[in-house]
């Protein structure tokens, strides 16, 4: 086992590591920007090493700040969290040259799914269903347009390095074609520096179902059930849940048995999640995340098991000891992301948070780096933190949920949570009568407008 690991990232994600290290009898070292010297993670931490001013660029993105941390405070592994390094391969294969375990697949797995048309390939290799499209990447106009009729308007433009929602435009008819095609090229050369595009099938009116899965390299690998984030505002997910209100048994096992069988052919190390769009009683693959997920609580209140100890355990060379008989779903679990953000126009609201309480009580998680005091940076992401209730069923789950956020007091700044009251009373949201359009529609016409 490791002795010490570094947490590569920050808020709540950088927490939920030390954790889960701190279970495993593991030291911790934080790492920290000059804008982050007050925060829960650093105070938490064994150590602590400030590792570059606030821009990302040069401090949770700088690789040799990282590296020079592990050497000074001789830590033997790095949890790169989610976003910043952790789906960089490179970054990865440097930690290999440097003898410091990563904690997290193989650069080789994380290099073919951070290039979506690769990831694509060889999901259909390993006989997982995917979105029909184009063969590849597309680089002419011409060809485009005999994909798109081969498939059928509407189709997305997707780039290929996609990330974050990022370079994907829609085109509902021949004419908008072409516009698609250059918007997407310029917003995936601007975000990834890389401006290639394929084509999808635009699908209507799908659900977002991903499935949750662990596999320790060494031919065993299994599912976790699945999480549904149909609920999305600009492609990002804004409310998560397991199981997913359109699956039943059979449809969960299948998914779940296809996906599994997939990842024990990559030899997949660690956590990841295969993500696939699901409509009319189909699913289609659209990536594979090769981390853990903002999510990933969803799973662990559903069948009790720690994503981030199993991750840490596999990394550090264990055999994976649960089997796929040994998970067990016991009722229902929802995620709510509480942003720092106007619960309407989602202008970000950075700053001191005044007064902050947290809900409590049985079947309820708070998984959040904030305080009261704390003062939130504007230079990362939003996220206050998470708010996870468990239930016996959907309904109970629902129940709690509209208790705690009715409990739950963030003051000082704007945060998302009258959007998330707004949403559990709404009827659709109680029948799981949703897809991941609804959440856009219902803010389009008005389901927010201050009263
Ligand atoms: P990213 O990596 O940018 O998050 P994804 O491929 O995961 O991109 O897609 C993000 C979201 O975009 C999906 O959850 C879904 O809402 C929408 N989306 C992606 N592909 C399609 C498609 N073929 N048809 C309709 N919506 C799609």
């Amino acid at each position: 086992m490791f002795d010490k690991i570094l947490i590569a990232n920050r808020g709540e994600i950088a927490l939920r590591v030390l954790r889960a290290a701190k279970e495993l009898g593991i030291a911790t070292v934080a790492v920290h920007s000059t804008a982050d010297e007050e925060a829960m993670h650093v105070k938490l931490a064994d150590e602590s090493v400030c590792i570059g001013p606030p821009t990302a660029r040069d401090s949770y993105l700088n690789i040799p700040a990282l590296l020079a941390a592990c050497e000074i405070t001789g830590a033997d592994a790095i949890h790169p969290g989610y976003g910043f390094l952790s789906e960089n391969a490179r970054f990865a294969e440097i930690l290999a040259d440097h003898n410091i375990a990563f904690i997290g697949p193989k650069a080789e797995h994380i290099r073919i799914m951070g290039d979506k048309i690769e990831a694509k390939r060889t999901a259909k290799r390993l006989g997982i269903p995917c979105v029909p499209g184009s063969e590849g990447g597309i680089t002419d106009d011409d060809e485009a347009m005999r994909v798109a009729r081969d498939i059928g308007f509407p189709v997305l433009v997707k780039a290929a390095a996609g990330g974050g929602g990022r370079g994907m435009k829609v085109a509902r008819t021949e004419g908008d074609l072409s516009q698609a095609l250059s918007t997407a090229r310029l917003e995936a050369k601007a975000a990834f520096g890389d401006d290639a595009v394929y084509l999808e099938k635009y699908l209507e009116k799908p659900r977002h179902i991903e499935i949750q899965v662990l596999g320790d390299g060494r031919g065993k690998a299994i599912h976790l059930g699945e999480r549904d984030c149909s609920l999305q505002r600009r492609h990002q997910k804004v409310w998560e849940e397991g199981p997913s209100p359109a699956l039943n048994a059979n449809q969960r096992f299948d998914i779940g048995e296809v996906v599994a069988n997939a990842m024990r052919e990559l030899q997949y190390i660690g956590v990841g999640t295969v993500e696939f769009l699901y409509e009319d009683g189909k699913f289609y693959f659209i990536e594979m995340n090769t981390r853990i997920q903002v999510e990933h609580p969803v799973t662990e209140m559903i069948t009790g098991i720690d994503l981030v100890n199993e991750q840490i355990k596999i990394a550090a060379g264990s055999p994976l000891t649960i089997t796929q008989d040994d998970v067990r779903f016991e009722g229902h679990a929802i995620e709510c992301r509480v942003n720092a953000e106007h619960p309407a126009t989602f202008r970000p609201s950075p700053g001191k948070i005044a007064y902050y309480h947290p809900p409590g009580g049985l079947g309820v998680r708070v998984d959040s780096a904030v305080y009261q005091g704390y003062t939130i940076p504007p230079n990362y992401d939003s996220l206050v933190g998470k708010l996870i209730v468990h239930g016996r069923n959907r309904t109970e789950a629902l129940m709690r949920l509209r208790r705690t956020l009715d409990e739950f007091i963030v003051d000082g700044i704007d945060t998302t949570l009258p959007l998330f009251r707004t949403l559990v009373r709404n009827a659709d949201i109680q029948n799981g009568d949703y897809d991941i359009h609804w959440l856009e529609k219902f803010l389009a016409t008005g389901g927010m407008d201050p009263v």
